[in-house]
């Protein structure tokens, strides 16, 4: 991988109250280190400034982790930082997009299941048609296939015979933002994450 690349990556945003409130870059994430408003914070929760980093760094370089380098220094690429001095909550209300609705459905039409690589394939159904009066509004919307919006029509799911996956709810950040990171950082995020009690199993 690209040193560019590697600044680009996601990093985990903890405030004063250990609460997972963002995602940033590795590039600000590194900013923060230099500046002295973060530290970077481990799955033990330690948290380590800039200059503890490097040397942690240090015993890295040869290994299998993900390195940023320039000619003086050596920096492992953290997965999570800590903000001793910020006090922003975390955001809890999920934007109504498209994307996010892909992400609640994790990608998969909720009546059939199947997984929906192909943007071409994806409908966005109304479980209440708009017709009938149903909303546009998270707990009435769901990912769906071609086949299974063609067969539903202008019917409730009852009435084409089909059965949701799941009752459509509104996203929690927490579960969106799981679904954005990358495999091998997930573990790591769930350590924060679950901290708080806001993952939904
Ligand atoms: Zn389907």
């Amino acid at each position: 991988m690209s040193k560019y690349n590697l600044l680009q990556e996601k990093v985990l945003v903890l405030n004063k109250y250990y609460q997972a409130i963002q995602i940033t870059t590795v590039q600000k994430a590194i900013c923060h280190l230099v500046k002295g408003t973060a530290k970077v914070i481990t799955t033990d929760w330690t948290t380590h400034s800039f200059e503890e980093w490097i040397k942690i760094s240090k015993f890295y370089e040869n290994g299998n982790g993900k390195m940023i380098k320039s000619p003086s220094v050596a920096i492992l690429v953290p997965d999570a930082i800590y903000l001793p001095y910020y006090e922003s909550l975390p955001k809890t209300e999920v934007v109504f997009s498209r994307q996010n609705l892909l992400l609640r459905d994790k990608f998969r039409c909720q009546y059939c299941g199947k997984l929906l690589k192909n943007p071409k394939d994806r409908t966005i159904d109304h479980v209440i048609p708009k017709s009938r009066g149903g909303k546009t509004v998270w707990t009435n919307v769901v990912l769906c296939c071609k086949k299974c919006n063609l067969k539903k029509g202008n019917r409730t799911p009852e009435e084409a015979g089909l059965k949701l996956l799941k009752p459509p709810k509104e996203p929690k950040w927490h579960s969106l933002i799981l679904e954005e990171f990358p495999k091998h950082k997930k573990e790591t995020w769930k350590v924060f994450l679950n901290f708080a009690g806001i993952l939904e199993d």
